[in-house]
């Protein structure tokens, strides 16, 4: 036997997303090198001419490993995702929108009819007369087009398949990325569930925790756009939203180095269920008032909390996970 054929095979598939997640195995850079030397890719449809037809060629979990990104909403990307699960040892969630539904899954605030409504009939650089919305099938002359069913919500990928491991993030660092595959190649893995990242909070890595008070008191909620923050002050101290309390560190700090808040792409460590409300509760301790009309003036001036506290998590939360799925 050659031994390409004793390398691992790896597939590479994506979802809902928005594409940055295939930009962050690029950016594995001169490292990509060494990882094709030791696996083999035999699936990766965004860089390479593969075929679903590949995938379903090969027995069930000849596949070593799957990375799957983005959120599930089509039904070609849950058969995708059903299909990857038969034919892999291992499923890997990659990325925040196939880890916890991730932007796309901010989607489920509203209706599948009040988005087909807003994004084919009521956008100004819409030119849609006849208000045709995508159809699953349609009839023309040269023959029926098909398109695949767009569910009425995003799942997080776990939602649809079992998920053996975790790379958090929007999107997964590079460090993080080779770190995985070496501990497959060398079948080193943490238990099945995991998250592959560390358990510590954001802001116990974070480079401005010194500036982080024990008690942090606030009177206002400053915008980042309109606020001028010295590099080495916290901003939740300086009353900007950070979500570093409830977001799992491993990122590098990426967004805190560039000034930035932090906005939650990593998800949470395992000891919180859910994202948002962790943060919310640590928001509403640091208020500093007592009287209740201030308390609610001071929340009330975040501009879309659910979007803000939610961003990467809203299809994984206690409240909207339990969804219907079509
Ligand atoms: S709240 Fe943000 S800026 Fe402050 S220590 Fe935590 S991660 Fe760093
Ligand atoms: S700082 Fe927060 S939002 Fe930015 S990359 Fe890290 S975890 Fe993601």
């Amino acid at each position: 036997m050659s031994e390409q054929k004793l390398k691992p095979k790896v597939a590479f598939y994506w979802c809902a997303s928005c594409g940055g997640c295939e930009e962050a195995v690029v950016d594995l850079a001169e490292d990509i090198l060494d990882v094709v030397e030791k696996i083999d890719i035999v699936f990766w449809p965004v860089a390479m001419d593969f075929k679903k037809q590949d995938v379903e060629n090969y027995s069930n979990g000849e596949i070593a490993v799957s990375f799957i990104n983005g959120a599930i909403r089509t039904e070609e990307q849950l058969e995708m995702a059903r299909l990857l699960r038969k034919k892999s040892q291992l499923v890997v969630a990659f990325g925040s929108c196939s880890h916890l539904g991730g932007i796309p899954g901010l989607a489920n605030l509203y209706s599948r009819e009040d988005l087909f409504d807003t994004y084919y009939n009521k956008l100004p650089s819409n030119d849609n007369p006849r208000k045709i919305l995508p159809l699953t099938e349609t009839e023309t002359d040269k023959g029926t087009i098909t398109l695949p069913e767009i569910h009425r919500t995003v799942k997080a990928l776990n939602q649809v398949i079992n998920v053996d491991y975790y790379l958090p993030g929007c999107a997964p660092p590079p460090d993080l990325i080779l770190n995985a595959i070496q501990a497959i190649l060398e079948n080193n893995l943490p238990p099945l569930g995991s998250v592959l990242a560390p358990e510590k909070s954001l802001c116990d890595t974070c480079p401005r925790k010194d500036s982080k008070p024990d008690k942090i008191l606030i009177k206002k909620i400053n915008r980042i756009s309109l606020t001028e923050i010295p590099p080495d002050k916290c901003f939740l101290a300086e009353g900007v939203i950070c979500m570093g309390p409830a977001t799992r560190s491993g990122c590098g700090e990426r967004c805190i180095n560039a000034n930035m808040p932090c906005r939650g792409c990593f998800g949470p460590t395992s000891a919180v269920e859910d994202q948002g409300a962790k943060f919310l509760s640590a928001l509403t301790s640091i208020i500093d008032s007592e009287d209740e009309q201030e308390i609610k003036a001071i929340l009330d001036s975040v501009i879309d909390p659910t979007g803000l506290f939610y961003m990467y998590s809203l299809a994984s939360s206690v409240k909207r996970k339990y969804q219907d799925f079509k």
